[in-house]
Parts: structure tokens; C-alpha cells; sequence
């Protein structure tokens, strides 16, 4: 009820159609000397109508905002179950910590004797990075996932040109995030795919073959995209090694492991860590991220600067070493981003981080389990923390995996993550994430249930959704393609 009285929301533009003089704000008297606008600022530069702005009061600017808030759905809301982006609830201890004056109101250009504080708070998160990971070193600068990924490839292409190895090509599967292909080819590298075996894994003869002098690096998701444990790992970093190649770990999937094991000892030589997926801190929407690279001790030395160094109870900052791949970003990153991680981790304990890990699992598990009798499981290896589905059963009376996502919206869900990975045909990759109550699973599964039930008795229902939503379909790809932010009472075209 409450959100079909929502559809109806203008622009705030058309609220107060008649434009009746109405304010949100009013300025103070002008307490200097009055100056004339043309006096000082260039012809061409001066504004001769007025600029257009809604006349609302501040009441209907709160309201409107309020209003196209509660169109959205957010983690804040329920179960956000997009594989591969563990959408999970950033608690709001997090928002506090990242809110005190003295983190928030410093300034990167400050000398260090002014900021220990935080230059500690940096060097404490990347010793907890390390620590969960068995790493040897660490950059907290990345942006995000894929910056990180380009950090990484850059220290790796530094390493070989250090060792006059200078090659040209990055292996990267099939099933991997089109990232990781994006960043071998920014990076300058040639990406080539590797094929996943019938499992879902990588296939180990293929990379044999593959794996020539050519190759600077393979990149490898662990637990992959479908979210299947690489268990040949080891084997597949010895043939990398071996042949004078390195490996690039993409850990954007790290919520499956965390205090269960170490890429140290898997053989990585540099990962990225996605702070905004598995150590909370609010994300989607283009919002700030962190993505730390993690490193073996062979890339120690091409960190990124500016680094933060210990001496004894002080820290001082390094900018430069001539073997670094230099900065990656201005000063440390976003750095509220990291305070928002580092609260996470102290506040769940190793204990914490442990039973965090483990129940993602168990959660996709449980998924896993309720829903494979009415959705076809492509790849039946033990699943982690994300399970995927694909549409192939639905398909048969003409539904197809978005449809099954669109009904979700009617069920009061998020809808999962759709053809994704791209070895898998009409794929729904589903992962809970831990936070949620275990009440939200089941609620969830029974939705997905009833939608199966749904696409047999009524597929009509399950084609033609979503019904209660303010717009139905939208043409996505001309929504992509042909950006249209003016709104005209004409209607949109
Ligand atoms: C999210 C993700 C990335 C990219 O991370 P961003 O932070 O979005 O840049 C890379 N690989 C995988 C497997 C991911 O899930």
C-alpha cells in the first residue's frame, strides 16, 4: 500500500507546480560591503535568468528524498543476496568510529607527529591483513577490487622487468570476474583464457599447456566464482613457479576463508582484499571501497608508496624508493574506509572472524540444500560461501533467469547475481553472507520456492513480473545506452 502511493512521485522540479514562492533556506543578512556581481566576475560568466532551482521548502525536500529512499532496497532492509559482492550489513559501530573528529577531520597533508593516531590505525589494519592472510606485505591504497587487481599486476610486471623476464601474456579462467581480463589487458599483458575442468575448477592440463615462458601471471579467484575451493591450488602454484611465472590470487572472496586458512601458503603472490565486501563497510552504489593487495615477500619491495614505517612507538611515513611501482591513489586511500574495517575486525575477535566465515558457508549451504530440488545445480562440487543456480529446468516453459529475478522483487527480495559466472547459462549465483538472521534464509528460500511452484502452475505471473513495483521491465540496455536525466512531462523517449 505504502509503496503504491509512492509511484506517483514528481520530480522534486514539479512539486509546487504553481512555483509559489517557497524557501528551505534563508541566508544571513549580508554582513560586508555589497558588490556588484559584473564588477568582478566576467561577462561571459554572468548568469542573466534565474537558475531554475525547485521551489520547496525544506519539509518537501526531506519528504522527497525520504520518499525515493524507501523505492530502493538496501542491505539495511533485508537479505541482499548478489553472489560475488557479499552484500553484508556494515554495523553502525563502524559509522561511529569513522565519525570521530579526529579521524574525520584530519587532513592527509598534516606532518606525521600530528596524526599518529591514525598513521598507527593504518599500520594496526595491515598487520591484521596479514595476519589473516600469511602474507608478507601489504598496501592499503587501492580504491577498490580492481584497482587492487592493477596494483598487484603492476608489481608483478615490475618483479619480472627486475629479473630482465620481461612476458607478455596473463592467464586468467573462464569462470573469473571480467576484472581480472581487464586489468591483464590495462596492465599491458595479453589476458588468455583458461578453461575450467568439469568440476569447475581450473583445468590443470589445460594451464599446463597454457603455462609457457610467455606468461607473466595467472589470476585465480579462491574459492572461484562459483564458489568451488581451487583444491589443486598447491599444484597449480608449483607449474606457475616452476615455468618463472607468479600468481595473482583475487580475493574478493576472502568472507569464505577467513581464520579457515591462508593464501600465504597457497602460494599467492599478491591478492587484493575487498574491505567493502568481506569487512563490511557500506558499498554498492558507487560508493568509496578499499582494496589492500597483500603480497609475498618476492613483491615486498614494489609496494606502492607512500608507506607507513614503525619505529618503536612512533610512525613516520616513506615516500620514496626507486623499486616501488610509486602511488596508487593520493596519500593512504580512503581512508575512513579503513578505519570502518579495522573497527570490524577488532570488534569480532579472531573467534569472530572464524564463526563469521563459517556460517556464510553454512548459510550458502543451507541454500544450497532447500533449493536444488527445484533448481538445476550445474556444478554439483561442495559449495563455500555462494551457491549457483542456473534457469535450466524454468527454461523449458520460456523462463529464464531473469524473470525468476524479476518475481523476486514481488517476494520483497533482492534479487541474486544473473549470468554470472559466464561458464554457467542462465545462472543465478546466490550469497547470503553471514549477517542476516537465519529466519531471512529460510524466508528466502521459500520465495524461491514458491517462484518454481510459480513458473509451473502460472509462468505468466513469473514472465510479466515484477506487478508490484513502481515501474515494471525497463529497457536496460537502452538505459545503459541512451542516458536520458531530463525529464519532460512529454514522457520519457
Ligand atoms: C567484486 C569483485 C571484483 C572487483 O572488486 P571491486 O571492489 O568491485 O572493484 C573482482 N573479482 C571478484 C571475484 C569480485 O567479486
Amino acid at each position: 500500500m505504502k509503496r503504491r502511493a509512492l509511484r506517483d512521485e514528481p520530480l522534486i522540479f514539479e512539486r509546487n507546480p504553481g512555483r509559489a514562492r517557497r524557501q528551505g533556506f534563508v541566508l544571513p543578512p549580508l554582513d560586508v560591503p555589497a558588490v556588484d556581481p559584473a564588477s568582478v566576475i566576467p561577462a561571459e560568466l554572468l548568469r542573466h535568468d534565474e537558475p531554475g532551482c525547485p521551489d520547496v521548502g525544506e519539509m518537501e525536500v526531506v519528504q522527497h528524498f525520504h520518499r525515493l529512499s524507501q523505492l530502493n532496497y538496501a542491505v539495511d532492509e533485508g537479505l541482499y543476496p548478489l553472489g560475488s559482492c557479499t552484500m553484508k550489513y556494515n554495523p553502525r559501530l563502524n559509522e561511529q568510529t569513522a565519525r570521530f573528529p579526529g579521524l574525520a577531520s584530519i587532513h592527509p597533508l598534516q606532518p606525521p607527529e600530528q596524526v599518529q593516531g591514525a598513521l598507527r590505525l593504518i599500520w594496526e589494519l595491515e598487520r591484521a591483513l596479514l595476519a589473516i592472510t600469511g602474507m608478507a606485505g601489504v598496501t592499503l591504497q587501492p580504491a577498490a577490487g580492481a584497482h587492487g587487481e592493477l596494483a598487484g599486476i603492476l608489481m608483478i610486471r615490475r618483479a619480472l622487468a627486475a629479473r630482465g623476464d620481461a612476458r607478455s601474456v596473463v592467464l586468467v579462467p573462464d569462470s573469473a570476474h571480467g576484472t581480472n581480463p581487464a586489468t591483464a589487458a590495462f596492465a599491458g599483458y595479453e589476458a588468455v583464457e583458461v578453461p575450467s575442468a568439469e568440476d569447475g575448477t581450473v583445468d590443470l592440463e589445460a594451464l599446463d599447456r597454457l603455462m609457457t615462458d610467455r606468461v607473466a601471471a595467472v589470476m585465480l579467484t579462491v574459492p572461484n566464482t562459483l564458489g568451488v575451493f581451487e583444491h589443486q591450488i598447491l599444484e597449480i602454484s608449483r607449474l606457475v613457479h616452476d615455468r618463472g611465472g607468479l600468481v595473482y590470487m583475487d580475493g574478493a572472496n576472502l568472507n569464505a576463508f577467513v581464520g579457515r586458512a591462508l593464501p600465504g601458503r597457497m602460494g599467492a603472490d599478491a591478492m587484493h582484499i575487498n574491505l567493502h565486501k568481506t569487512f563490511s563497510t557500506p558499498h554498492g552504489g558507487g560508493g568509496p571501497g578499499a582494496g589492500p593487495v597483500v603480497v609475498s615477500e618476492t613483491l615486498v619491495p614494489h609496494l606502492p608508496v607512500p608507506r607507513v614505517v614503525r619505529d618503536g612507538e612512533s610512525f613516520r611515513v616513506v615516500h620514496d624508493d626507486p623499486a616501488s611501482i610509486g602511488p596508487m591513489r593520493g596519500f593512504f586511500g580512503n581512508f575512513l574506509i579503513l578505519v570502518r574495517a579495522l573497527t570490524y575486525i577488532r570488534s569480532l575477535g579472531a573467534d569472530g572472524l572464524r564463526e563469521m566465515s563459517s556460517t556464510a558457508v553454512l548459510y550458502a549451504n543451507l541454500i544450497r540444500h532447500r533449493l536444488a530440488g527445484a533448481y538445476h545445480l550445474p556444478y554439483r562440487s561442495p559449495s563455500l560461501h555462494e551457491v549457483v543456480l542456473d534457469d535450466s529446468r524454468q527454461a523449458a516453459r520460456d523462463i529464464h533467469n531473469v524473470d525468476i529475478a524479476k518475481r523476486l522483487l514481488d517476494h520483497g527480495f533482492h534479487p541474486p547475481t544473473m549470468s554470472f559466472p559466464l561458464i554457467v547459462h542462465g545462472a543465478l549465483m546466490i550469497e547470503p553472507a553471514e549477517s542476516v538472521p537465519p529466519e531471512e534464509i529460510d524466508a528466502f528460500c521459500d520465495a524461491m520456492l514458491a517462484i518454481a511452484a510459480e513458473a509451473e502452475a502460472s509462468p505468466e505471473v513469473v514472465r510479466g513480473a515484477p506487478h508490484d513495483t513502481p515501474v515494471s521491465r525497463v529497457d536496460e540496455v537502452r538505459a545503459a545506452r541512451q542516458l536520458k536525466v531530463r525529464w519532460t512531462p512529454e514522457g520519457s523517449s
